[in-house]
């Protein structure tokens, strides 16, 4: 027994999830894993976790992993050895530079790796290379959050903790459904209202978990989310309910802003968003009546064509009311993966270096320009919807893509799937053959993040290490590894041994990142940043500046964007999102065997009165169509979409089914995320039950 006993490791490790940042224990024996056992010391989480987190780790041992690379002949993939595919793909990269130059190519970061990986990743296409060309998936999902953020306090980021949340007085969630895409943070909310009497606002399309618990849940029209923002601010304004001293002393442009609500009446936001009078001063009256406010919000308000400037809007109420820099207050873009927070602190951004220093400011760039030895491009790359249009164009001739499923995330498929085919060269590097992966010229076998060490940032800016449980499977590698040998056969002399050196050369690079090392994130130690050159993380964002140069705020006067109109064959708005027990696209978690037993497929929500409309029931099947494609898809009727409004989880176990099927490129007018939630479908009846 004592020996069977030795052969049991235990591990810490960070959830390769979502964005809670949750850390456990793996239990594991030779390959196995015993269970996984979250403790007390967890800094989100304790001793928490989610179905995801608790069971969804299978998947590192599926038979589908990629062992060895694959290379494309005809439109069959052959086993090759990592020398061939290395020497095929520096070979390509260093023509395709040489004929049309370094812009030629882009580079597609992954939210799912780690921040030294990401870090490597943009010194591969920035340094090696040439190029400013590199985004990640948070284009697809938070990049309005952070702009709207950054336009108003200067820092893109959740102003404080998970543990904070708690603390506020009133949280209000937007388009969000914590309870199935954050659960750990969604349980301390729902804690902190049962117990310590904290009010819960939701404003939400879908009657989902966290609003059926709400003292307050109102449903608007679609995209209407900036005008009724707009408009509290205003009442609150014009009842004299403003934090006078806050904006006086820390926040510019009040006057100005004051001047652009004009338009936002009480009568017309009521006619816009479909709320009554009494109902928008009930939300006005409920945030002036609460000492602390914080709100939470996500893809309902990030993926429309607005929805940077309703980002802006959310945060501009917040600052008219006072509610940043103490306990409780502040914004929380909810990010969704895992490690989408540090792919874009790490550079994996085509204006950014690591610590969002841009790339267009001289003295930064000398900077990185005197530690890597090279001239650095000036120009900000593209981001990755630009980068598929550039491809159309025929101006972008090759892609290295890793830890990403473009070809099943990205929106309007039809559109993408023609521009990846039409690559001269396309690198995917996964642990699974992806649904991008089919596209590729080359496909690398990457390790996940049981089989190597790092670093995750969860949403709330927290620095934790994970570390390796398993040696990586077959013939596969952690993806820093394949990186280093990419760039020294394309000319660099990298020699990083380990990551901890990675992140070293990034704190002595990156000022937000000054006092990172691994030496401070031993044992369940972890760091918020900006983190001091001594150490020392901040909790709470803007208790004494904004990250301004003067250190105060912006107010920034933002107006109403109307959703894509479809037309009026199109008669209903499809909504979408996540469901608890899936995880994003699904390509890890439908190959986890108990989850996926538990949700074999995805569901279309049709609502009571529009199911006894169309004679359907629970189990009827039908196809909906957009003007950019169709699917078929499964019913479930509930009240919990009301009206023409269908909600069609996004987690999909067929690419032929996938919700991007039907989405259209409109995108928001800042960022370019696409506008994922504005889409007018037709639905015909397949199946009536
Ligand atoms: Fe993982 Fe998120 Fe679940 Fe925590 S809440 S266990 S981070 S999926």
């Amino acid at each position: 027994a004592a020996m069977r006993k030795s052969r049991i490791q235990r591990t810490k490790t960070v959830c390769t999830y979502c964005g809670v940042g949750c850390s456990f224990e793996v239990w594991s024996k030779d390959r196995q894993i015993l269970k996984i056992e979250p403790q007390l010391e967890a800094p989100v989480n304790g001793i928490s976790t989610c179905v995801k987190g608790k069971f969804g780790w299978d998947f590192i041992n599926s038979e589908e992993r990629l062992t060895k690379p694959l290379l494309r002949q005809g439109d069959k993939f052959v086993e090759a050895t990592w020398e061939e595919a290395l020497s095929f793909i520096t070979g390509k990269m260093k023509a395709i530079k040489n004929e049309y130059g370094p812009d030629a190519i882009g580079y597609i970061a992954s939210s799912k790796c780690s921040n030294e990986e990401n870090y490597l990743f943009q010194k591969l296409a920035r340094a090696v290379m040439g190029t400013n060309n590199i985004d990640n998936c948070s284009r697809y999902c938070q990049s309005p959050a952070t702009a709207g953020l950054m336009r108003t306090v200067g820092v893109g980021a959740d102003s404080g903790t998970i543990v904070d949340i708690a603390s506020s007085e009133l949280v209000i969630v937007i388009g969000a459904n914590p309870a199935e895409s954050h659960p750990v943070l969604a349980t301390r909310v729902k804690r902190a209202h049962k117990l310590h009497g904290q009010k819960l606002m939701v404003i939400d399309l879908r009657k989902h978990e966290l609003a059926e618990r709400a003292d307050l849940f109102l449903r608007p029209r679609p995209g209407t989310d900036l005008i009724w923002l707009n408009a509290v601010t205003k009442y609150i304004i014009d009842q004299g309910w403003e934090d006078k001293s806050f904006l006086s002393e820390r926040v510019n442009g009040y006057e100005m802003f004051v001047q652009s609500l004009e338009s936002y009446t009480l009568d017309y936001a009521a006619e816009m968003t479909g709320f009554t009078k009494d109902e928008l001063v009930q939300i006005a009256t409920m945030i002036y009546e609460a000492k602390s406010v914080c709100a939470l919000w996500a893809m309902g308000v990030t993926q429309h064509m607005g929805a940077t400037d309703t980002s802006t809007a959310i945060s501009n109420l917040l600052l008219v009311t006072g509610n940043y820099g103490r306990p409780g207050t502040g914004s929380y873009p909810l990010r969704g993966h895992n490690n989408v927070q540090g792919a874009c602190d790490f550079g994996s951004m085509p204006s950014w270096f690591p610590g969002y220093e841009a790339v267009q400011d001289e003295q930064v760039r000398a900077r990185y320009e005197q530690a890597w030895g090279v001239t650095l491009p000036e120009k900000p790359g593209l981001n990755n919807h630009q980068m598929i249009e550039a491809i159309h164009k025929g101006k972008l001739k090759a892609m290295y893509l890793f830890g990403e499923d473009m070809a099943l995330v990205d929106s309007n498929l039809n559109h993408v799937d023609s521009a990846l085919g039409s690559l001269e060269l396309f690198i995917v590097q996964d642990v699974f053959f992806s649904k991008t992966a089919q596209f590729a010229d080359v496909v690398l076998p990457a390790s996940p993040s049981l089989e190597k060490d790092g670093t995750f940032t969860n949403t709330e800016r927290r620095i934790q290490r994970f570390h390796k449980v398993f040696e990586p499977l077959g013939e596969s590698k952690p993806d820093w590894m394949i990186f280093q040998e990419i760039a020294n056969r394309l000319g660099a002399n990298w020699n990083y041994t380990h990551p901890s050196e990675i992140m070293a050369e990034a704190a002595s690079l990156a000022p937000l990142f000054a006092g990172v090392s691994y030496e401070r994130l031993e044992g369940w130690n972890s760091l918020l940043w900006p983190v001091a050159p001594n150490g020392t993380s901040t909790h709470l964002l803007f208790t004494e500046q904004f990250g301004f140069p003067d250190g105060k705020a912006r107010l920034f006067p933002v107006d109403w964007t109307p959703p894509f109109e479809a037309d009026k064959e199109f008669d209903l708005h499809l909504n979408n999102g996540r469901l608890l027990e899936h995880f994003h696209e699904g390509n890890m978690t439908y190959k986890s065997k108990g989850l996926s037993h538990k949700v074999p497929s995805e569901w279309l929500e049709v609502s009571p009165e529009l199911a006894e409309e169309r004679g359907i029931e629970s189990g009827a099947s039908v196809r909906l169509t957009s003007p950019y494609g169709n699917v078929e898809v499964r019913v479930e009727v509930t009240d919990r979409v009301k009206g023409n409004e269908l909600y069609l989880t996004m987690n999909t176990s067929s690419v032929q089914s996938a919700v991007n099927r039907l989405t259209s490129s409109y995108h928001d007018k800042v960022t370019h995320t696409p506008a994922y939630k504005e889409m007018g479908v037709r639905m015909d009846v397949l199946t009536k039950t």
